[in-house]
């Protein structure tokens, strides 16, 4: 999930997508921020987010009703997969796209688009 207010109607990638990332962005490491209580071991140098690993992913830090209204209750410490990850409204991003259509929602199109 990115910063735009798409995504707060959105929330299709949290619940789409394996979110993992390396051990040392959670708390535990020097310089960790993601609660480890919400993470899992997914490889010997990866964690991911409590709930993506599965068949019918959803991240544990979602709150609220996908396609409707969203958010992330650890949204500023969530891990670097979810900082980087752009809302197609922001640039073409096929992978937004992909999980909005999971949920039957629409692709986004880039402001820069529209104008
Ligand atoms: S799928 Fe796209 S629009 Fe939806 S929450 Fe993720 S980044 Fe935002
Ligand atoms: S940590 Fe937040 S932004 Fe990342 S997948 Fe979970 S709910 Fe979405």
């Amino acid at each position: 999930m990115s910063k735009v207010s798409a995504c707060l109607t959105c929330g299709a990638c949290c619940a789409f997508y394996r979110v993992s990332f390396y051990w040392g962005e959670a708390t535990g490491a020097p310089a960790g921020y993601v609660p480890s209580e919400l993470t899992e071991i997914f490889h010997p140098h990866l964690l991911c987010m409590q709930g993506t690993n599965q068949a019918q992913p959803r991240c544990v830090a979602l709150e609220g009703e996908i396609g409707k209204h969203v958010g992330c209750r650890i949204y500023q410490n969530r891990p670097s997969p979810c900082r980087e990850f752009v809302a197609g409204d922001e640039i073409a991003n096929p992978y937004c796209d992909k999980a909005r259509a999971n949920y039957g929602l629409a692709a986004l199109i880039p402001v820069k688009e529209v104008a």
